[in-house]
């Protein structure tokens, strides 16, 4: 084969993941049950699903997911257990069922003030727990303004990024701080832009493994908007916040996988 015809790497199979921040109460299972139920053979054959309900939902979600769903925690402590009152050890999210776990939300970096080296330290917090470790980056809308995007997301990827990481237990989540919660999006090319950018350092960081690196998209993604997004190229799904929570919008952005 001619050096050039090297084939392509293949696409990562695509993760929807739902964060539901600190929504849930025990008769929102009823929700995630009706996500395991509208899971169907066609869409499971395209794409992962993943809820990660607040702490306490963990176990239960588990249950109610009847093995269709992945289920991950939104955080979790670098030590494995010790006096850290109120905090979660990957370790625990493990022992419940949970297959991965958020780190570094725009949320907790702003309201915990985490920075790269803590959210690199939770990061290997979940791999040595077993855990895919779903690292977050993106800028906020000054630094946006100021040019300073990839600059952002290259620091928070060479800082954030832990030990260890590989193809299995890494996906990075490209979140923009402006467009979460807000309705706003980046435009198509502008996701492409910043996911060429990640892919570009996850192969500096990973070599061949950083192809296989699952890159999510999150912000603002809807049912009516989640088909243009995941068309991107370099985009391996979805983090998906308030549109998660119902089963009905959650399937609806799952969906944009039947036709891809
Ligand atoms: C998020 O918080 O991870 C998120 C993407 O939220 P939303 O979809 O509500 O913008």
């Amino acid at each position: 084969m001619p050096a050039s015809a090297a084939p392509t790497p293949a696409r990562p199979r695509p993760l929807v993941a739902g964060n539901w921040k600190m929504n849930g109460l025990e008769a929102s299972l009823a929700e995630i049950a009706a996500m395991a139920g509208g899971y169907d053979d066609a869409l499971r054959g395209r794409v992962d699903l993943l809820v990660c309900p607040p702490a306490t939902l963990v176990g239960a979600a588990v249950a109610a997911c009847a093995g269709k769903l992945a289920v991950g925690g939104q955080d979790c402590h670098p030590k494995a257990s010790g006096a850290h009152t109120g905090d979660v050890a990957a370790e625990m999210l493990a022992d419940l069922g949970a297959a991965y776990v958020i780190v570094g939300h725009s949320e907790r970096r702003a309201d915990h003030g985490e920075s790269d080296a803590v959210v690199k330290s939770k990061a290997e917090a979940a791999l040595r727990a077993g855990l895919v470790a779903i690292v977050c980056v993106g800028e906020t809308e000054a630094q946006r303004r100021a040019g300073e995007m990839l600059d952002v997301v290259g620091a928070q990827i060479a800082g954030s990024l832990p030990a260890g990481a590989s193809a299995r237990n890494l996906v990075v989540a490209y979140e923009p701080v402006w467009a979460i919660g807000t309705g706003l999006t980046p435009t198509p090319a502008d996701v492409a832009q910043v996911h060429g950018f990640i892919r570009e350092r996850l192969a500096a960081a990973l070599g061949e493994d950083g192809a296989g690196v699952r890159i999510l998209y999150g912000g603002s993604v809807k049912p009516s908007n989640a088909a243009e997004l995941m068309g991107v190229a370099n985009v391996d799904g979805a983090l998906v916040g308030g549109a998660s929570l119902t089963a009905k919008d959650f399937l609806g952005i799952a969906a944009a996988y039947r036709s891809q």
